[in-house]
């Protein structure tokens, strides 16, 4: 079976669009409707000839039966039994929250590889920002922009490395 790289984190962050970007899947998957993400989860991807699994634990579909569903924290530890990488993505503009240092908490736990990826990091003058993330305990934050692809890149040869 393929290695599974799991993207974790709160609603908003920006999971989906990574998800996309990683993927490079077309269709649009960045649409959610009452509540219930209608993001497909599971996706095959590779970089630089390494063949995942990438599931985005925001994109299971309330009442599918599918263990990644539930709340974060659920999907938090599930990700922690599961996956052989963890994408734990937070806003890097709005910074950390309640709920982050919750998925912080479970995730330090896990005894597989964390990657903390501050998303939205659209320009790089904002890199000056990233201090705040160290607080989370998962050493150091890795500075993208899903949207527009800068630091992706960085953040898959990283995440290939523990594959
Ligand atoms: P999810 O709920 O974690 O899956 O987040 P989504 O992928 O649905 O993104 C939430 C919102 O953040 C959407 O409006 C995205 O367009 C936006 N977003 C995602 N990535 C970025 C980014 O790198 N930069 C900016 N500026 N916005 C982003
Ligand atoms: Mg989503």
């Amino acid at each position: 079976p393929l290695p599974i790289v799991a993207i974790v984190g709160r609603p908003n962050v920006g999971k989906s669009t990574l998800v996309n970007r990683i993927a490079q899947i077309d269709e649009a998957i960045v649409h959610e409707m009452r509540g219930v993400t209608r993001d497909r989860s599971y996706h095959n991807a590779d970089w630089n000839g390494v063949d995942f699994k990438l599931i985005d634990t925001g994109g299971i579909e309330v009442g599918s039966d599918d263990s990644f569903q539930g709340s974060i924290t659920a999907q938090a530890l599930e990700a922690a039994r599961q996956a052989d990488v963890i994408i734990f993505v937070v806003d890097g503009k709005v910074g950390i929250n309640a709920d982050d240092e919750e998925v912080a908490r479970i995730l330090r736990k896990a005894k597989k590889p964390v990657l903390l990826a501050a998303n939205k990091m659209d320009s790089t003058k904002h890199e000056d920002e990233l201090w705040e993330f160290y607080q989370l305990g998962l050493g150091d934050p890795w500075p993208v922009s899903a949207m527009h692809g800068h630091g992706t890149g960085d953040l898959l040869d990283e995440v290939v490395k523990h594959l």
